[in-house]
């Protein structure tokens, strides 16, 4: 298996699938050895190898719109989650808050469970960092609704192997098969559908019984998530000079807001802890090359730092100017580095803020108003308005 780990290698694979994406649509959904029928650029994308708007506009060069519609919506999927947690930043907190261990959830981890085929998607994404969307959507809805487990430990097991782990797609997507997404709406694995999607290679039968006809553990008072914190700062690009900081959530700062700005200095660092071995390796190529781009682009010394408020301590350098970090574990140490007196300019790219307003509803009001700016060729710009 293959998940680019550089944008040079990104920009490979994302041509290399674009060949294939004409079929996305009708073959996105089965579940085959290798998933050729997919891009496997969910890691690019969500460091920010790849922005979602180039992996969407690749295809157009061969396709029209309305031929690769499937997968561009895929995409920004993706940028609705995003801004849909960004919004109710809240929705995260309680997940954090409601992870407890359970005494039955190791065998289901360990693919020691009662069912085959989902014994296979444990070790597949231990072993691999990845599984297909739909064997995710089979394996959350088995781990809540068959082995009846608590759907933040699932999403915590996700966290601690996906190389794409993405604190919106992940919480809200768990969120979404528990039946707290969408009020009365639970996604449940079931026998016929897994036997037509899963292809024959890896459909080992055993245990398959169980998901003959599952009953949905029903979560009570369904609320809607309020919008909690609607307006995003608007900062500017501060004057040069200051320290450029490099971290996971954007390891494309060149086509940022931060593309032209001159910076003394390049730091570049990464959250490890608590990653898996997978996790960490795949970081530690991409934040090299994320550090090679920048020398040559910045034309600056590029350093890489494992602790940024004690390199700040030692360098005297408090002004940081950077992209700034979406809801998720690095957004959560932002209070710790004011505390530590980092002065921090967080830069937000307009596409960003504009996909964003959008998600205040339901995704299919926010594909259609941005399908439509697309369509007029307003989207992509350097020039988002957001919507309030
Ligand atoms: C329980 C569960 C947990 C998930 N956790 C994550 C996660 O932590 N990180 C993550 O990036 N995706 C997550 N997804 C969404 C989706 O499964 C993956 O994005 C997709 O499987 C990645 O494979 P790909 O790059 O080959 O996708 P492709 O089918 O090639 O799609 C292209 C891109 O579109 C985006 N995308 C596709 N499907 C979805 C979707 N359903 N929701 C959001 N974005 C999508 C991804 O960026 C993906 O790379 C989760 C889905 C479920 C059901």
């Amino acid at each position: 298996m293959n998940f680019p780990d550089t944008r040079d290698r990104a920009l490979i694979k994302l041509h290399e699938f674009v060949r294939r994406v004409g079929g996305y649509s009708s073959n996105r959904n089965h579940v085959i050895p290798h998933h050729e029928n997919v891009s496997c650029l969910s890691a690019a994308i969500r460091h920010r190898l790849l922005t979602e708007w180039e992996v969407a506009e690749a295809p157009l060069t061969r396709y029209a719109a309305s031929t690769v519609e499937k997968f561009t919506q895929e995409v920004y999927w993706r940028a609705y989650w995003k801004g849909w947690l960004s919004l109710r930043p809240q929705v995260w907190d309680d997940y954090l808050e409601g992870i407890e261990e359970h005494s039955d959830a190791d065998k289901i981890r360990q693919g020691k469970g009662p069912v085959a085929v989902m014994n296979g998607f444990a070790r597949e994404l231990i072993e691999t960092g990845y599984l297909h969307n739909h064997s995710r959507m089979w394996f959350a809805g088995y781990w809540v609704h068959v082995a009846r487990l608590p759907w933040q430990l699932g999403a915590k097991f996700f966290q601690d192997h996906l190389l794409d782990f993405d604190p919106a797609s992940n919480t809200l997507s768990w969120r979404w098969v528990a039946g707290l997404q969408t009020p009365g709406k639970t996604y449940l694995p079931r026998r016929t559908n897994i036997e037509k999607y899963l292809a024959s290679p890896l459909l080992d039968p055993y245990g398959l019984d169980l998901l003959e006809n599952p009953t949905a553990v029903m979560p009570e008072n369904v609320g809607r998530p309020e919008v909690t914190r609607p307006l995003m700062p608007r900062v500017e690009v501060p004057q040069d000079g200051k320290v450029l900081w490099i971290h996971e959530e954007d390891l494309n700062p060149e086509s940022s807001p931060l593309g032209a700005y001159r910076p003394s200095k390049i730091v570049v660092t990464g959250e490890f802890c608590g990653k898996s071995k997978l996790q960490k390796d795949w970081l530690i190529a991409a934040l090299d090359d994320v550090a090679r781009r920048a020398g040559k682009h910045y034309d600056a010394s590029v350093e890489h730092v494992d602790d940024l408020i004690a390199w700040v301590r030692e360098n005297g350098e408090a002004e940081i100017v950077a992209m700034r970090p979406e809801v998720g574990p690095l957004h959560d140490r932002l209070d710790s580095f004011k505390k530590a007196g980092l002065k921090l300019s967080l830069l937000v790219r307009p596409e960003d803020r504009y996909l964003r307003s959008l998600a205040r509803s339901g995704f299919f009001g926010f594909w259609k108003k941005l399908r439509l700016r697309m369509a007029s060729g307003d989207f992509p710009t350097s020039e988002q308005q957001e919507l309030f």
